[in-house]
């Protein structure tokens, strides 16, 4: 179907749609069931049984199965069956593992998957992209991602970028008009909009005619499939590592079989020990099991309002020193209310607060009839024309449609009486040049009954006083001298100081209404300024503060006026004495190298540009920064790629910037930054709590093993209780570490350097002590009890085994501080708690069941063994409290 050449009726009627009223929502479930959800088909899903039998391609398991059979085909039956369903075990809880991985993250994908626009039943409201319809009338602006094929019925200044389909990276000017002609390529429809590209200027209305797979991008979906994983700089890191200690294990286990077999222990039994060693010594689930506490912090962090888009920004978000925050709805409400304007020198304020249309107009201490004042009803009414935002009652409360500026200008509008339809049957609007924080203004062209054409132009005050040669003093057009621009700025510096935001609005009259924004945005006429408080959100202030402690910067970026900003960084406690403010034509005539002098000392940027954003990110990040940047509109979107974490906002952010960010804040609360910081930080203390206490764990098998050997000592434990440690013991517990809630100090720690490894701070020697302790406890107990019984190994092997499972369950209590056992209450993380419990529960019942001892090789235990064994197990870990409290800890706090 050719809908470019149509008429915008024609496609209307073909398509049979409502352009006035959209479609009605059994109409939207009709379509979606005839041509699908509005989305393009995904790559085929990996096989679960695939998924499932990968668990068993690790080399060392896949030997163990071998002698598993040996051990079978030899008549070890019980032997052979017990590894069998251990190994089957392990496969499936790795197994389950991936899935719960591979799930949360599609869930994420789910969560910052796009929304559209949509007329439905002549109201407009936001659906998810999929649930867009053949027939709807969608509605975009600058920064949103075009989410199906559509005509186009309305346009402002309407540009799309189509690189995504057309490989053209300069955007396309969209119209209205049929275009008619032969071979019209896609990128010369330039009344279509096409699913995935995306709208950088301007706004638009469009009627959609296709959706997913038959959709111009549907069509060449296949080639854009692609399946890669992103891995996190620590998980590649911990894949580089773990061949090491691959190699490591491999060779100790060797090791281990050698000098047994050499001792004259049977060759048999040997290599099932070693294999079973090996296979419980390589940490082959640590990348799982990290990936799990990735995916698990993720999950918390989106109950706290912030999704994570880049699972490697969760690794980053613990190294941020500096933030970047925009003013603007992250560090202030975004809910403002117009208190103060000003026209021929004289300063009437508003009152009542919020977006209730009710409020008075006082005057030097007197409440006004604002229609017997003309400079400030002209005011108000062309505030309210230049604008497109809309305050609705909604279950009795108003509430705002658009643009919070705007829709303060609104409702001081309102206050006075004023309505948009009244105004509108009076003036005709022809053209609007939309607002963008370059310009700083917005313009619209209206025509009165007579037909007379003016422009009226609404921005912030120094850029509309740049473009103004006249002001309007007392109903008199005068020339704008600089005794007239000192009245005006000393207005402007007035509200500013008390933190408001000001617009100021003008005009002048057009020959004809056909003119270029330039021509338009000039020679204008000044009328006045109002002024509008946008109060600081009540949480930020001690965020900023727990932030500095945690030896994070917060640097406030803003298109604001330098004075508001400086007030309102004053109030947020962001500007320290001494801190420096630094505006955007202060910023654009410095140089690179200038800027990185003194970046350290600036603590507001204002009245900047989005293009400024990257300049000071490049700045931070030369002086070794590490930089988290906020972000929302097109333009902000280099700067969010650019940064370390890229922040978009989620409720006024675009999709560009969402698509450019690696979190997307839910809430656009500053706030909410520092929580996922937080978040982030413990993410990766947990995961270097598992990680010290699996390696841990693993030297002490090996070493018990290996001094036993050394020793010309029977075997202290058997292959099947060696695999039961690490299924056990290892796993429940470790898994329940990455579940535990930050130390208090967390946010008192500098941030984390991210060149350093894993092991920094201590980790190497905390893993090599305790498990070298862990080793020899288990020895010493089972030397004791062997020396005892000599005639009853399987006893002296029971109480070793019993050794080491609560050494390792003791010790865990231990990993989960970086001071010592002390500092944290067991009990805190429950998790934990019934983690370690269950394992005790178990261990007691393969020692104590009598069926189970066949399989594991156990005997009853004498109660009071018990003492020797807790006796010896509490040792590595207590032995060395005090120790871990090293110089280099201290000098990392801030
Ligand atoms: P942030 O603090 O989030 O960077 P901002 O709102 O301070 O954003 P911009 O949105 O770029 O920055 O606004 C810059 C200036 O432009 C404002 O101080 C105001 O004077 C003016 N302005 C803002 N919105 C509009 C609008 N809709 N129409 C005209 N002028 C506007």
């Amino acid at each position: 179907m050719k809908w470019h050449e149509m008429r915008v009726e024609e496609v209307e009627e073909r398509i049979n749609s409502d352009l006035e009223n959209g479609l009605n929502d059994e109409e939207v479930i009709k379509r979606i069931e005839q041509f699908g959800p509005n989305e393009l088909k995904e790559a085929e899903k990996q096989n679960v049984l695939l998924l499932f039998l990968e668990q068993f391609k690790d080399f060392m398991v896949v030997v163990l199965l071998a002698a598993t059979l040996i051990s079978g085909l030899l008549g070890e039956y019980i032997d052979a069956i017990a590894i069998m369903a251990i190994v089957l075990i392990n496969g499936l809880l790795g197994f389950f593992q991936e899935r719960k991985a591979e799930k949360s993250l599609h869930a994420l994908k789910e969560l910052s998957a796009p929304q559209v626009t949509v007329l439905r039943n002549g109201e407009w409201k936001k659906v998810p992209s999929r649930e867009v319809a053949v027939g709807d009338v969608v509605k975009f602006s600058s920064g949103d991602r075009i989410g199906a094929d559509m005509r186009i019925v309305k346009s402002s200044s309407l540009e799309i970028e189509e690189s995504a389909l057309t490989g053209e990276s300069l955007p396309v000017v969209k119209k209205e008009s049929p275009i008619v002609g032969d071979n019209i390529s896609i990128g010369d429809q330039e009344n279509m909009a096409f699913m995935g590209t995306v709208v950088t200027r301007g706004s638009g209305v469009g009627v959609v005619v296709a959706t997913g797979m038959h959709t111009a991008m549907g069509q060449i979906a296949d080639l854009l499939q692609s399946s890669e994983t992103i891995i996190t700089p620590l998980q590649r890191r911990l894949e580089q590592l773990g061949k090491i200690l691959i190699v490591v294990a491999l060779i100790l286990t060797f090791l281990v079989v050698a000098i047994g077999v050499l001792q004259g222990h049977d060759i048999y039994t040997m290599f099932l020990a070693g294999v079973s060693l090996a296979v419980a010594a390589i940490p082959e689930g640590l990348p799982a099991i990290v990936t799990i506490a990735l995916s698990l912090g993720v999950t918390r962090m989106i109950k706290q309002k912030s999704i994570v888009r880049k699972l490697p920004a969760v690794e980053t978000l613990g190294c941020a020193s500096v933030i970047c925050s925009d003013k603007t709805g992250t560090l202030t409400q975004n809910k403002m209310s117009v208190t103060n304007i000003w026209s021929s020198g004289k300063v009437w304020k508003v009152s009542g607060v919020g977006y209730e249309p009710k409020g008075d107009f006082i005057l030097e201490n007197k409440e006004m009839n604002p229609n017997n004042e003309k400079p400030l009803q002209q005011l108000l009414t062309f505030g309210l024309l230049c604008n497109n935002a809309n305050i609705v009652k909604k279950n009795g409360h108003y509430v705002l449609d658009g643009d919070p500026t705007e829709g303060a200008l609104t409702v001081a509008a309102m206050k006075a009486g004023l309505t948009r339809e009244g105004l509108l049957s009076q003036f005709k609007l022809v053209k609007e040049f939309p607002f963008d924080s370059e310009r700083k203004m917005m313009t619209v062209i209206v025509e009165d009954k007579q037909g007379k054409a003016f422009a009226i132009t609404k921005g912030a005050p120094d850029v509309v006083m740049d473009v103004s040669n006249s002001i309007l003093w007392d109903g008199r057009k005068e020339t704008f001298t600089p005794k007239f621009k000192d009245e005006v700025q000393g207005a402007v510096y007035q509200f500013a100081s008390d933190a408001l935001r000001n617009i100021a609005i003008a005009f002048k009259p057009l020959e004809n209404n056909n003119v270029s924004q330039f021509e338009a945005e000039k020679d204008l006429t000044l009328i006045g300024i109002q002024g509008m408080i946008d109060p600081p959100r009540p949480e930020v202030q001690a965020a900023v503060k727990e932030c500095k402690a945690a030896g994070i910067k917060t640097v406030m970026i803003t298109g604001d006026h330098v004075v508001t900003a400086k007030a309102i960084a004053l109030q947020l406690g962001i500007l320290p004495f001494g801190g420096k403010v630094l505006d955007g034509k202060a910023l654009s005539n410095m140089t690179d190298d200038e800027l990185e002098e003194i970046v350290d000392d600036v603590y507001v940027y204002a009245r900047v540009s989005p293009q400024h954003k990257l300049k000071i990110v490049k700045a931070l990040q030369r002086k070794g920064h590490i930089v988290a940047m906020t972000g929302d509109g097109v333009n902000d979107a280099p700067a969010i790629k650019a940064s370390d974490i890229g922040i978009a906002m989620g409720i006024t952010g675009t999709d560009v910037a969402k698509e450019a960010s690696s979190l997307v804040l839910l809430d656009d609360n500053f706030a909410t930054i520092k929580s996922a910081i937080k978040e982030g930080r413990n993410i990766y203390e947990n995961i270097r709590k598992f990680i010290r206490y699996l390696l841990a764990s693993n030297v002490g098998e090996i070493l018990v093993m290996l001094f036993a050997m050394l020793m010309g000592l029977p075997l202290p434990l058997v292959a099947i209780q060696i695999l039961w440690v690490n299924l056990v013991t290892d796993g429940l517990p470790a898994m329940a570490l990455g579940l535990d809630q930050p130390e208090d100090d967390v946010m008192k720690r500098k941030p984390r350097n991210p060149k350093e490894g894993v092991f920094a701070r201590g980790l190497w020697w905390k893993i090599i002590s305790r498990g070298f302790l862990i080793g020899i406890v288990t020895l010493i107990a089972f030397v004791i009890v062997y020396n005892q019984n000599p005639d009853n190994l399987p006893y002296a092997q029971t109480v070793a085994f019993a050794t080491l499972v609560m050494a390792q369950l003791i010790h865990v209590f231990d990993c989960r501080s970086e001071k010592s056992i002390f500092h944290r209450n067991p009990f805190e993380n429950m998790y934990l708690v019934v983690a370690v419990l269950s394992s005790v529960l178990l261990m007691l019942i393969v020692i104590y069941y009598p069926p189970l001892q066949t399989i594991f090789h156990t005997v009853y235990l004498d109660p009071k063994e018990w003492l020797l064994i807790l006796g010896l197990a509490s040792l590595p870990t207590f032995l060395l409290v005090g120790s871990l409290f090293t110089r280099k800890q201290k000098e990392n706090m801030v």
